[in-house]
C-alpha cells in the first residue's frame, strides 16, 4: 500500500460519493482533512447532495460510469457506486449487476496501479432471506439467484468474490463492509426504502404503506455511525480484510416500526397494508461481534435520535418546497 504520503493529504475517491451515505462519507473525510474525489454517474444521487462541500479545494465531483475502466491518481478508494433501494436496483437489474461486477473490476485495477487501499460497501442482502439469525460474517446466506432481488444480491457476491480474488491473486490491500439498513437525512424522497417511504408518507398524512403483515423485521443504523465504521476500516490493520458486518444490532418489525414513526411525527396517518416483495427477507440483524472486538466500533445512535433528525430533514425540505409553491403563485 502506498504510504509514502509525506505531510500531504490523502486522495481518497468515493465511487458513489454524491448518493446517501457517501455524500456523508465526502463530508467525514473532508473534515478530517484529506482530498476526496468523488465520482458518481448520478443514477440515484444528486449532485446537490454534496453542493456544500463544492467550496472546499479539497473536494472534487466527477461525473463517471464506473462501469467504465478509470484513471486517476488516488491513495484510497472506496466503493459505493450501486442503487441501493429494491425498486431502484431492480428498475434496471442488468445495469445493477453491470454496476457491482465491472464496478468492482475497474475500482480494483485502479486500486492496483496506485498501489491503493480499497473498501467495498457490500451489504446484507449476501445473506438473502437469512436462515441463521442474527446473520454472523461466516454464514454463506440463502439468495435466490434468479428472483428479482438477485440482480443486487448477487452482484453484491460477486464483488465481494473479485475483491478476495484481487487480494489473493494481485495482492490489492483490501477490506470489505457488509452495510445493513442505514438510514437519515439526504436519503432521497422517491427512495422507495422503508424509512424515507414511512416519514415522508407520515408528513404528507398519507397511508404508511406496510407491505405484507408487517411481521418481518430489520435493524436501523444512523448514517453517521455507519460513516464512523466504515472509516474505522479503512483504516484499520492491512490484516483485518473482513467481511465485516456494520449495522445496529436493534430489531424491530415492521409494523412496529411504522408506529413508532407515528408517534415520532405526530401523524394521523392510517397504516394500509400491500403485498409483499417477492423474497422479502423475513428477518434481519447484524451481529456486530466482529466490529466490536476488530474496531472497536459500535453504533452510538438510538432510534429515537436518528429518527428525529431525519424527520426533521424531510420536514425541512417539505416546508422549502411549500415557500417556493407560494413565491411562484
Ligand atoms: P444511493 O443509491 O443513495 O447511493 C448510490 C450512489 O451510487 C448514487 O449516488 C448513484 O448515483 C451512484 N451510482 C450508481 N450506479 C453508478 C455507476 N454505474 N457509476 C457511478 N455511480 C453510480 O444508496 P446508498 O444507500 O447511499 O448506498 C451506498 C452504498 O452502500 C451502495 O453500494 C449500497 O449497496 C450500500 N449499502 C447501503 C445500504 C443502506 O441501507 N443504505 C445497505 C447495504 C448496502
Ligand atoms: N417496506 C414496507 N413499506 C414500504 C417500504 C418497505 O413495508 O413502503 C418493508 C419491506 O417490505 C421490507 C422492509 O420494509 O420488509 C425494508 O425494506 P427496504 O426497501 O427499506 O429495504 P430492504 O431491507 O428490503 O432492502
Amino acid at each position: 500500500m502506498n504510504r509514502s504520503l509525506g505531510n500531504r493529504p490523502k486522495r481518497i475517491l468515493v465511487a458513489g460519493g454524491a448518493g446517501f451515505v457517501g455524500s456523508h462519507l465526502c463530508e467525514r473525510l473532508l473534515e478530517r482533512g484529506n482530498r476526496v474525489l468523488c465520482v458518481d454517474d448520478f443514477t440515484t444521487g444528486a449532485a446537490e447532495n454534496v453542493a456544500h462541500l463544492r467550496t472546499s479545494r479539497r473536494f472534487r465531483l466527477l461525473e463517471h460510469d464506473v462501469v467504465q475502466p478509470l484513471e486517476l491518481d488516488v491513495d484510497e478508494v472506496y466503493n459505493l457506486a450501486c442503487p441501493a433501494s429494491p425498486p431502484h436496483y431492480q428498475a434496471d437489474p442488468i445495469r445493477t449487476l453491470k454496476t457491482s461486477v465491472f464496478g468492482a473490476v475497474n475500482l480494483l485495477e485502479l486500486a492496483r496501479r496506485n498501489d491503493a487501499r480499497i473498501l467495498q460497501a457490500s451489504t446484507s442482502e449476501v445473506y438473502g432471506d437469512p436462515l441463521v439469525h442474527p446473520q454472523t460474517e461466516e454464514y454463506w446466506g440463502n439468495v435466490n439467484p434468479i428472483g428479482p432481488r438477485a440482480c443486487y444480491d448477487e452482484g453484491k457476491r460477486a464483488a465481494e468474490t473479485l475483491f478476495f480474488d484481487f487480494h489473493r491473486t494481485r495482492g490489492v490491500d483490501v477490506k470489505v463492509a457488509r452495510i445493513f439498513n442505514t438510514y437519515g437525512p439526504r436519503m432521497s424522497e422517491s427512495d422507495g426504502r422503508i424509512v424515507s417511504n414511512f416519514i415522508v408518507q407520515a408528513l404528507h398524512n398519507r397511508p404508511l404503506t406496510v407491505y405484507g403483515d408487517g411481521s418481518q423485521t430489520r435493524s436501523f443504523c444512523y448514517v453517521a455511525d455507519m460513516v464512523e465504521g466504515l472509516m474505522a476500516l479503512m483504516e484499520s490493520p492491512a490484516g483485518i480484510i473482513g467481511p465485516i458486518n456494520l449495522g445496529n444490532p436493534d430489531e424491530f418489525r415492521v409494523l412496529e416500526f411504522a408506529e413508532l414513526v407515528l408517534r415520532y411525527t405526530g401523524s394521523k396517518s392510517r397504516i394500509e397494508h400491500r403485498p409483499l416483495p417477492v423474497d422479502d427477507p423475513k428477518r434481519r440483524k447484524p451481529d456486530i461481534a466482529r466490529a466490536v472486538q476488530w474496531l472497536n466500533w459500535q453504533p452510538a445512535t438510538d432510534l429515537e435520535t436518528g429518527l428525529s433528525r431525519t424527520i426533521e430533514y424531510f420536514a425541512r425540505r417539505q416546508r422549502a418546497a411549500r415557500a417556493d409553491l407560494i413565491a411562484a403563485e
